[in-house]
């Protein structure tokens, strides 16, 4: 049933084995060390060299720089299969994919993208994306971050910003500071490339959260830590454009990921519920138990050609903020919905620590907050739709 609810046929070919290829390597080597993971908070070294030897690391870095170059189809088909493992992974590869290297990627000079591209793609660094800060989440534009200009062309960064993922260990990380106070989102914030290290720049504390933890947050401390004007990525002015374009990419990974963690949440609460015997029979033959089932399958299998239609209109070179908005926007909560499912199909078992959905459920939280939460996806989503009626489009 699992496997059938999985079929999708218009996949291109290449994207099809890429899958495959990632479906194996899940299901031979990744998931079987989930509850270990789980236990020991970290992932085994050998995973992380698999991972790196097989080009996970730089997914969408372009060829060029030693990256597999990959269409967000391929991408995303790859993010998919990984959610069915420890959210970790994803974690952990998808600064490297998404957020911590497409400003990159997009604006970055030559000589920015030779020195880092290469270190990224290998998994050799570890990127991080710095925008949020304790007085600016949904309202990004509200950063205080001030990156001052010195006489000798230098920025000074002065701030803080918090929930970094991967902040603690990352050696490079895409920071946002306000360089001009007047304009802000209108051109006063600036995108800058801070590696790991330069004085003035200290990893506060990691912070502690619900969620597993083998890849964590942290806070960021800036004080008078001056970066050359090397660091600046984009245009002076435009970190704020080049942070919404990269969050377009960074949902509909999300939203990749969220579909592949329901896929596991079916299988292990189908597996459960065919083998748990109670009253004398399995659980699986109770219609409430069957309506549980047919719920989570009913909401990853709409959730996917809404995926893959985005993919492929964004490899069109199409902008596809709404869509992407959308796709994070019911992948994350149809996840919710399914992680309440599973622990429910589970009973006392689902609760436990030695249960992987007891970790799933508490990650599955954290995919309605991260990269804007629910409510600002509908906010994105609705302004569309009223830019469009105002311009006359659809009524
Ligand atoms: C596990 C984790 C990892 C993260 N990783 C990163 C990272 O790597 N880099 C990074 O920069 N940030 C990261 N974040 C931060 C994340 O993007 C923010 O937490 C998120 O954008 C929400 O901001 P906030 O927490 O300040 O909540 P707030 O903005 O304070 O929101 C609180 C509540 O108010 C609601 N709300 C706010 N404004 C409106 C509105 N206009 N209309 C309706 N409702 C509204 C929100 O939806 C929410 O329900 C991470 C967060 C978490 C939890």
């Amino acid at each position: 049933m699992v496997a059938r609810v999985n079929a999708f046929s218009s996949e291109p070919e290449d994207v099809q084995l890429l899958r495959a290829q990632t479906r194996r390597l899940v299901d031979r080597e990744l998931r079987p060390r989930t509850l270990e993971i789980e236990r020991e908070r970290r992932i085994p070294d050998e995973l992380i060299a698999k991972l790196r030897e097989l080009g996970y690391f730089g997914l969408t870095i372009p060829e060029k720089y030693g990256g597999l170059g990959l269409s967000t189809w391929a991408h995303l088909a790859v993010q998919e299969e990984l959610g069915r493992a420890h959210s970790a992974f994803n974690m952990l590869i998808s600064g490297n994919n998404g957020i911590g290297v497409m400003g990159l990627v997009q604006s970055g000079t030559e000589a920015q993208k030779a020195r880092y591209l290469p270190r990224l793609a290998s998994g050799e660094w570890i990127a991080a994306f710095a925008l949020t800060e304790p007085g600016a989440g949904s309202d990004a534009q509200a950063i205080e971050t001030r990156a001052e200009r010195t006489e000798d062309g230098r920025f000074v960064l002065n701030g803080t910003k918090h929930y970094i993922s991967r902040g603690d260990v990352a050696e490079l990380t895409t920071v946002f500071a306000v360089t001009d106070k007047s304009a802000k989102a209108k051109g006063g914030i600036t995108a800058f490339l801070v590696e790991k290290g330069p004085p003035g720049f200290r990893v506060a504390r990691v912070q502690d959260s619900m969620g597993s933890d083998v890849v964590k947050q942290a806070e960021l401390v800036f004080e008078d830590c001056a970066l050359s004007e090397d660091a600046v990525v984009g245009e002076i002015g435009q970190g704020f454009v080049t942070a919404m374009r990269i969050l377009d990419l960074g949902r509909l990974s999300l939203a990749a990921r969220c579909l592949g963690t329901m896929e596991e949440l079916l299988a292990l609460s189908t597996a459960h519920a065919q083998n748990r015997v109670q009253f004398g029979r399995p659980i699986a033959e109770q219609q409430a138990i069957q309506h549980m089932l047919a719920d989570i399958a009913v909401e990853l299998t709409m959730l996917r050609p809404a995926l893959y239609q985005a993919a492929a209109r964004r490899d069109a070179g199409e902008r596809v903020t709404t869509l992407a908005a959308m796709c994070k926007l019911f992948a994350s909560e149809a996840l919710g919905r399914a992680a309440d499912r599973a622990v429910q199909i589970h009973g006392g078992m689902g609760f436990m620590k030695d249960c992987p959905i007891e970790a799933i459920y508490r990650e599955a939280r954290m995919m309605r907050i991260v990269e804007g939460t629910s409510e600002i996806q509908r906010l994105v989503i609705a302004r569309s739709l009223l830019e469009e009626r105002e311009g006359g489009g659809r009524s």
